[in-house]
């Protein structure tokens, strides 16, 4: 994945882990998902990074 093209939805992606962002985006990112593999990769890694961060605050 180029870096720029990772830099333009990186926060995009995170916004929608984190629901911070408006339905609007959400649909726009959602789509943009459906023909984007690497940025599905992206977000798959974010989650699992999520869930160890979760289950870690979970053991401490
Ligand atoms: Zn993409």
């Amino acid at each position: 994945m180029g870096r720029m093209h990772r830099a333009r939805w990186a926060t995009a992606l995170e916004g929608l882990l984190d629901d911070e962002i408006d339905a609007g985006r959400v649909e726009r990112v959602l789509a943009h998902l459906e023909e984007c593999p690497d940025c599905l990769r992206e977000l798959e890694m974010l989650i699992e990074i999520q869930q160890s961060l979760g289950r870690l605050l979970g053991v401490l």
